[in-house]
């Protein structure tokens, strides 16, 4: 795990152009950098990172570390409140309480003259931090806090369906939060999207791919128009869900194509007709792939507060060409046994050619996303 995050964090450091090294010490990571402001934010960026702190390294020396506090303090304190927060592990001829108190009185002695400084240990307007290890100490003032989550690439690819609209890209995200590489997948709607919706499409990939810029983006564009044609002519009310069936029927083919273990879709209990407990399990019938829901149990408010987050939101205001397709009275509680009735017997060729037709495109990751 450790590996694959540093190799991810070393990855990510490229895309952003900051320049540094990474390197793994007492179960941490270290990025030796000029630029450690900008470094802490693209690390901040990376699963399985929980905060990322731009920090000075200094000799572990009472007199280098009470230096350094005082220098960080002239440069940062701005009036209020403070506290030294020490701690050490190693061996060493002074204890954290020592850090704390010489500390504090160099950062009060620094700025006492400009300020009228006092010392709050349990809720201070400034906090600063001091790490005592073996060869080295560290100053830091600030936390980024990171996505949390595992290192993509610690569990297998899924394939991900990503339409372009509010809820894909954040079941996406949410995936590879949990270690799993995603491979994309749109499908082009045809006459019932247009360039616009793809476009729409490659600029979320975009914004996707900018959270994990070390893995590969490329996006698979299948043309499903076709298909959509003869299911809009021949069958009826439940003619979404033989759309959802030819979609998940497409993303299988493409997932034992490329190594995947599964899919994922941003689908959600009951947010449309299609997504009924009734109807997703009609939907699953028609394929062996196990299929995975991570926003199952979000509200829409809840996803979209997300999609703000992740930097997906913006991109998601074309509508969606499902729409146009949806019959008036779409089915909300559909027998399999209907649905499978109404639907044309040549759907799974229709998947086999979608997918074998299928158009890669590389994505390049925008990090600019994420930059102050
Ligand atoms: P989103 O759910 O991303 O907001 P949407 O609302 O247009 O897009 P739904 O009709 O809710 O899509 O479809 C449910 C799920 O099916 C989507 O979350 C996505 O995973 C998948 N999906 C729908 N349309 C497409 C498409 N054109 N290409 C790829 N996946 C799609
Ligand atoms: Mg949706």
């Amino acid at each position: 795990m450790e590996e694959t995050l540093a190799a991810n964090l070393e990855a990510t450091l490229d895309a952003w152009d900051v320049p540094g090294r990474v390197e793994q010490h007492w179960g941490r990571l270290f990025v030796r950098t000029r630029e450690p402001e900008m470094a802490a934010r693209a690390a901040a960026t990376v699963f399985g990172i929980v905060s990322a702190s731009p920090a000075r390294t200094v000799e572990p020396t009472l007199d280098a570390i009470s230096e350094a506090l005082a220098e960080t303090a002239r440069a940062t304190y701005d009036g209020g409140s403070f506290a030294v927060d020490a701690s050490r592990a190693g061996d060493h001829d002074f204890t954290s309480q020592d850090v704390g108190r010489v500390g504090g009185d160099a950062i009060w002695t620094a700025v006492a003259d400009e300020f009228e400084p006092e010392v709050d240990l349990d809720d201070p307007d400034h906090r600063f931090e001091v790490e005592v290890r073996d060869g080295e100490a560290y100053v830091f003032t600030e936390r980024f806090d990171g996505p949390g989550g595992l290192p993509v690439g610690t569990q297998e690819p899924l394939v991900a369906l990503v339409s372009g609209g509010i809820d894909s890209p954040v079941a996406a995200w949410l995936a590879m939060k949990r270690g799993a590489p995603v491979i994309p997948v749109y499908l082009d709607l045809g006459p019932y999207g247009g360039a616009d919706h793809r476009a729409r499409a490659i600029e979320t990939v975009s914004r996707l791919a900018a959270h994990a810029p070390g893995q590969d983006w490329s996006l698979r564009i299948a043309p499903i128009g076709e298909p959509l044609e003869a299911l809009d002519d021949r069958v009826g009310d439940t003619r979404m869900l033989s759309v959802r069936r030819l979609m998940l029927m497409v993303a299988g083919e493409i997932a034992a194509e490329t190594g995947a273990r599964g899919i994922v879709t941003g689908e959600s209990i009951g947010q449309k007709s299609s997504q009924t407990v009734t109807n997703l399990q009609v939907t699953d019938r028609v394929t062996d792939w196990p299929v995975h829901r991570p926003l199952l149990a979000l509200d829409k408010q809840e996803i979209i507060a997300k999609a703000r987050k992740i930097g997906t939101y913006e991109t998601a205001t074309v509508d969606a060409g499902c729409n146009r397709i949806a019959p008036d009275q779409p089915e909300t509680q559909a027998p399999i046994e209907r649905v499978e009735g109404a639907e044309p017997d040549e759907l799974p060729a229709w998947a086999r050619q979608a997918a074998a037709a299928v158009d890669i495109q590389a994505i390049e990751p925008s990090v600019d996303l994420h930059k102050p």
